[in-house]
């Protein structure tokens, strides 16, 4: 029953099912009304769209299929809407992302989804995860063109304001972090946007960290090719679904259902801490090696002269005063991107908000 899709949607798509022609879309107790696209991609949108630009927000979780604790909170807040529990006074567009990972509890089958989209997908055509790749880039890139159409019919002019097209796509990490839940945003040469660090601060972010060129992420994706506002959140570290203390995750939680209600939280947040990233460690052979404790947290800070890492006449030793390590991974292939270095830059960052 339809219903029960949306009551459960992640019980929903976990079982593989999938409604009859007749029964793709309809209208949930609150007046919302919705829509099945596609495994674990479900369209949302109020009973009334107000007048102007009306804001599209997506909503991604599972693009990691272990990462279990975002796409249950991601489920819960479908059923609260549906039930009328939570507003939705904006468009919404629900995603389990690497949906054959979650039901196999694992992180992905062939490749990272995360390092997929923006068309590299196209490289590497008989991964498991290519066609999920291109079938959220398909998914995102019709979400946003649909953005306030009721204004975009009656006028030529670009009714999509900036900030009206927001992306937040939950994640867990796999390791530690001296912050422990954190934001990515994506590198697409624009400047960085007050209304996001300020919801980032209320989603209780307490660090941002910048990447300085371009990614494959979904948020890099939804942030270069339809002009999102986007993030990807780390929130904490992954376990099995139902042993999750979602309690930990109220912040972002309580951060998005005020973005789609169109509400803020009660007191001002203070902004996150921002880092630039100014180099990567890279794994030239596999003779690498990671002069780091294997469980050394994120965010980790390191003093001036410290050697990092070595591979044959390889070596990185640390430049600036500070810099802190994130993501180090010495598994890797060779040629790839073991470890960031990341800079703190907040003041010059939040001083060149917009
Ligand atoms: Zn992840």
């Amino acid at each position: 029953m339809p219903a029960a899709m949306l009551d459960d949607f992640l019980a929903y798509t976990l079982a593989g099912t999938r409604p009859a022609a007749n029964e793709t879309q309809g209208v949930c107790a609150s007046g919302a009304r919705w829509w099945w696209l596609d495994d674990g991609v479900l369209l949302i949108e109020p009973a009334t769209i107000g007048q102007g630009a009306t804001r599209s927000v997506l909503v991604s979780a599972g693009v990691h299929g272990d990462e279990t604790a975002p796409i249950e909170l991601l489920s819960y807040l479908v059923r609260d809407i549906a039930q009328g529990a939570a507003a939705l006074t904006c468009r919404l567009l629900v995603i389990l992302g690497n949906v054959d990972a979650m039901r196999d509890a694992c992180r992905y089958r062939d490749d990272d989804l995360n390092r997929l989209f923006s068309g590299r997908h196209l490289q590497v055509p008989q991964s498991h995860e290519a066609p999920r790749a291109a079938a959220l880039e398909q998914a995102a890139v019709r979400f946003f063109a649909g953005s306030g159409l009721a204004v975009a019919s009656a006028s030529t002019s670009d009714s999509n304001a900036p900030g009206e097209r927001w992306h937040i796509d939950m994640h867990t990490a796999i390791r530690a972090s001296a912050f422990e839940q954190f934001a990515l945003l994506p590198h697409t040469g624009k400047p960085f946007s007050r209304a996001m660090f300020e919801w980032l601060g209320e989603a209780r972010i307490s660090a941002v960290l910048l990447h300085t060129t371009k990614g494959n992420t979904y948020s890099h994706f939804t942030a270069q090719a339809c002009g999102a506002e986007a993030c990807t959140l780390e929130l904490g570290k992954v376990r099995p679904f139902g042993q999750n203390d979602l309690a930990r995750f109220s912040g972002a939680d309580q951060a998005v259902r005020h973005l789609l209600a169109g509400t803020h939280g009660n007191a001002p947040a203070p902004l996150p801490r921002v880092f630039t990233v100014i180099d990567q460690l890279t794994k030239q052979s596999d003779a690498f090696e990671l002069l780091v404790a294997a469980d050394v947290a994120n965010f980790t800070p390191f003093a001036k002269d410290t050697l990092l890492a070595r591979d044959g006449d390889y070596r990185y030793t640390v430049r600036h005063d500070e810099e802190r390590l994130v993501f180090p991974n010495a598994t890797v292939k060779p040629g790839l991107r073991a470890g960031l270095l990341v800079v703190d830059t907040t003041d010059d960052t939040l001083s060149k908000l917009v």
